[in-house]
């Protein structure tokens, strides 16, 4: 479709060489291809989602809480209670997945352009391009660890209003040292920009969310998901931790009534079952080291991964062919386009053993 406008259509010039963002969706196949959770929400959490329901779909007549303030209060509680940490709900920002945070830090803070390290989350240059941020992509090493030295040097270099790092990366699965993080809000705050820290898989890591760095850095934002920790990936709720002023900004940028009441209340029942899901992300963490120690027997090279999929290499044959065998096998992974390296989603125990099985037949 790129290229192929039509004349009368006055398509942005930044927008015509783009093709919008999608990873197949195959309903047959096992997919281990987009970092869900694996397991349907608990009948617990649904039974009273439902049991909350009438109240909400009989006020569908007026707008939602614009600010979302009780929602926000419940996250600041989670986040609170996972990081021994004192944030209120003026310290949070929620909109309809941490896409949208994105978007709408992208929308209110960058007027002097964007920096990331590549490869990561590849929707950080994509909103940037669609909000006219001016994005700037430095490298990581070659092993996909991040050089904190090198990564300061680029930030003094070109300045950024917001300079983005993923930990656990996506889609490498590793991580960043909490010191790390804090050198480079550090360098941030010397150029005057904010220093994201997307967290989307930080549940499945035993590394320490960098929220408790924000007292120190009111630069530094943190920004999380329901999407995979809480099963919640359909219902679209994200969210951001971070100063007040930051949040202050993201309300000037945000859509008025952007969040719908179906989504707050609901995203309300499944905060206050964290419990309940924390127990699955458990699972999936055990599944986890379970694939990596197989796939390590097998004899792939397995990137060390602190969320719930990870990158491995040396099969044999391209990873686009082992990619079509897998789905000729009925199992959906991912092709990061990163040549030799493949990424698998962590899934049910049962979807991990077929994938197993299937991935058996590429070993090297
Ligand atoms: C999945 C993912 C997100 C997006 O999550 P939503 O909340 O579903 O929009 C954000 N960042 C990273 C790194 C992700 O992998």
């Amino acid at each position: 479709m790129a290229n192929n406008w039509p004349e009368w259509l006055p398509i942005r010039s930044e927008l015509s060489e783009l093709t919008p963002y999608g990873a197949p969706q195959m309903p047959d196949l096992v997919a281990l291809n987009t970092n869900e959770n694996p397991f349907e929400l608990p009948k617990e959490v649904v039974d009273e989602i439902l049991a909350e329901l009438p109240k909400v779909l009989s006020n569908l007549n007026r707008y939602p809480d614009r600010d979302a303030i009780l929602l926000r209060e419940k996250l600041a509680g989670y986040i609170n209670s996972q990081s021994g940490t004192s944030f209120n709900s003026e310290n949070i920002w929620a909109a309809n997945g941490s896409n949208e945070i994105l978007q709408t830090l992208m929308l209110a803070c960058g007027g002097r352009g964007a920096l990331g390290f590549v490869p990561s989350y590849s929707v950080h240059p994509l909103i940037a391009k669609v909000t006219g941020v001016n994005w700037n992509a430095a490298s990581r090493a070659s092993d996909f660890t991040l050089d904190i030295s090198l990564a300061i040097n680029e930030i003094h270099k070109i300045k950024p209003g917001l300079t983005f790092i993923t930990t656990p990366n996506n889609p490498t699965g590793t991580i960043l040292k909490l010191g790390e993080i804090a050198e480079l809000a550090k360098a941030a705050s010397e150029v005057n920009g904010l220093l994201v820290v997307d967290e989307a898989y930080a549940e499945f890591s035993t590394q320490s969310s960098a929220v408790t760095l924000i007292s120190k850095y009111p630069n530094l934002v943190v920004v999380r998901t329901m999407s995979k920790a809480f099963a919640f990936a359909g219902a679209r709720v994200g969210y951001l931790i971070g100063d007040l002023k930051v949040v202050a900004a993201c309300l000037v940028a945000r859509l008025p009534y952007h969040l719908s009441s179906l989504t707050q209340a609901s995203a309300q029942v499944a905060l206050s079952k964290a419990d309940l899901l924390q127990a699955e992300v458990k699972l999936l963490i055990s599944e986890r080291e379970r694939v990596c120690a197989e796939l390590i027997g097998y004899g792939f090279n397995v990137v060390p991964s602190q969320a719930n999929f990870m990158m491995f290499s040396r099969f044999t044959g391209s990873a686009g062919k082992v990619w079509q065998d897998l789905v000729d096998h009925g199992i959906l992974i991912r092709d990061i386009g990163i040549p030799g390296y493949l990424r698998v989603t962590i899934g049910t125990p049962k979807e991990n053993d077929q994938f197993l099985a299937a991935i058996a037949s590429h070993k090297p």
